[in-house]
C-alpha cells in the first residue's frame, strides 16, 4: 500500500513524515526488542522505497546500534520514544508503529522471533480487558 504517514514522539520534540509504500509490518519478540521496548515486542513497519522527512527535532535523535547485529533503535533524547530510522543493510525505512499519528489499520505481516518470546506472553485471550485503568 502506498501512503503518507506522519508521526511524532511522546513529548512532541520530534515530528516526521514517511511517504512511500509499506511492504511488511513485523511484531518482533526477540530478546533485544524486549529490552529496547520494555515490553513483549517491537512493532515496526518496513518501507523499502519510503522517504523519511524530519519536520522537527532531528537533532534531538539518538541512535543505538547493538554490536554485531542489525538491531537498531532510534529514539528521542528527551522522552525516549522509539522513532524511525533508515536501515541501509535492507535499504528500508523502519517505522515504529506506535510512533504514528496517522491512523494505521495495516494488519501485521507476522510475529517473528517467537522462539525468544517472553514467558508471560501466552494465553492472552484469557486476560481481562478494561477500556481504561480498572
Ligand atoms: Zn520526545
Ligand atoms: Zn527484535
Amino acid at each position: 500500500m502506498s501512503n503518507e504517514f506522519s508521526g511524532s514522539c511522546l513529548c512532541g520534540e520530534v515530528k516526521y513524515t514517511l511517504s512511500g509504500s509499506v511492504q511488511s509490518f513485523f511484531l518482533c519478540h526477540c530478546t533485544r526488542c524486549q529490552k529496547g521496548s520494555g515490553s513483549s515486542n517491537a512493532a515496526n513497519l518496513f518501507s523499502r522505497q519510503g522517504t523519511l522527512s524530519w519536520l522537527k527535532g532531528e537533532d534531538n535523535l539518538t541512535t543505538y546500534r547493538h554490536p554485531n547485529t542489525l538491531h537498531t533503535r532510534c529514539f528521542c533524547r528527551t522522552c525516549g520514544s522509539a522513532l524511525p530510522y533508515y536501515l541501509s543493510s535492507i535499504e528500508s525505512v523502519v517505522v515504529p508503529a506506535g510512533s504514528l499519528d496517522s491512523y494505521c489499520d495495516l494488519i501485521p505481516t507476522a510475529k517473528i522471533f517467537m522462539a525468544e518470546r517472553a514467558a508471560w506472553f501466552t494465553k492472552l485471550n484469557n486476560v481481562a480487558c478494561f477500556d481504561t485503568l480498572p
